[in-house]
């Protein structure tokens, strides 16, 4: 893991603080952009790191920024609903509530497939969201929810462009990119980390924003998760090599299921495809290869079916992926 500084200025325009919640899913931690126009106070904060107990610290240097820099966060954009970009929300509201300054709005997706999500500690419904910022508003306001193609940003002045949002689901169904189109500056929250892959929830959607990212022609990708990348060139690299590798996983589990046609689980798949996993890693890997198989599924590549006794699915080729060279009793209704 790359340690980055705690507060870093990495273009003219944003600055980077760090949320303390370093981990092995968030690494040095949530990055947190502060971006600005360059020539007043006002301030776009995108993220907010985790709750208590890393809320604190990232309030401070927080607060020591805005101290020192006479600025002012008018606008808070929530990339998605992990709770290590949304979970220091109420703290933010209530630090920026305590010092007196204005109120600042709070812009998010919403969550397009509520009822699919599993309650989890690192998810945060738009409801719980909603309720914290009423809780830190003097004058009971909501969150504005988002729609692709929005433009945020209260106050246009000195040249400074508002953001562009961009609808990329995939890590999760509500994650958010934003483009400054003046600058070429794109922030994509956890579609693309640093460092490393990301965890995907949904391929085929995920395949299609990595491709809308690409279409993007960014100058700077700045991640939720790791150093950022400050070249148009290394940008590109960086979103070819995260749909080359999705691919390559695609190829390796038709290989797989090619050379096993009685089916696989995702399970044998996992212990086929990455031999040396560290058990820790396993449960991760296994919903990885779920979702390549789903979207495979999707494709017509691939069917399932139940496995007796069991919890979860056998995989194997469709019919039309092997061609005539299939025993076509072998193939299941998926
Ligand atoms: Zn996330
Ligand atoms: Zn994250």
């Amino acid at each position: 893991m790359q340690n980055l500084p705690d507060v870093s200025r990495l273009s003219s325009r944003v600055v980077r603080i760090l949320a303390q919640n370093p981990g092995t899913m968030t690494l040095s931690g949530t990055n947190c952009y502060l971006l600005s126009h360059g020539a007043g106070p006002d301030i776009i904060l995108v993220d907010t790191g985790s709750p208590s107990p890393s809320a604190p610290a990232f309030i401070r240097l927080l607060s020591e920024h805005l101290r020192t820099t006479g600025g002012i966060i008018r606008d808070i954009v929530l990339t998605h609903h992990h709770i290590d970009h949304v979970g220091g929300l109420e703290s933010v509201l209530a630090s920026i509530r305590s010092s007196g300054a204005p109120e600042p709005k709070v812009h998010k997706f919403k969550t397009p497939d509520p009822g699919s999500l599993r309650p989890s500690r690192s998810v945060v419904s738009d409801e719980d969201l909603e309720a914290s910022v009423r809780v830190h508003s003097r004058n009971d306001s909501v969150i504005n929810w988002l729609e692709a193609g929005d433009l945020i940003g209260a106050i246009e002045l000195h040249g400074f462009k508002r953001l562009r949002v961009l609808h990329t689901p995939g890590h999760t169904s509500d994650s958010i990119s934003l483009l400054l189109e003046e600058t070429g500056e794109l922030f994509v929250g956890d579609t693309i980390l640093g460092t490393g892959s990301t965890v995907i929830n949904d391929m085929g959607s995920y395949m299609h924003s990595l491709r809308q990212l690409q279409s993007q022609g960014a100058k700077v990708l700045y991640p939720g998760h790791g150093p950022h990348i400050a070249t148009s060139g290394a940008v590109a690299t960086k979103i070819t090599e995260y749909i080359d590798h999705r691919l390559q996983r695609d190829a390796q589990i038709i290989q797989n299921l090619e050379r096993n046609q009685q089916g696989s689980t995702a399970a044998e798949l996992v212990e086929s495809i990455y031999p040396d996993l560290p058990e820790r890693a396993v449960l991760a890997a296994e919903r990885s290869i779920l979702a390549h198989l789903s979207k495979l599924e999707e494709d017509g590549k691939v069917t399932s079916t139940p496995v007796l006794n069991q919890d979860g699915r056998l995989w194997s080729l469709s019919f039309e992926a092997v061609g005539q060279t299939r025993n076509p009793n072998n193939i299941t209704q998926g």
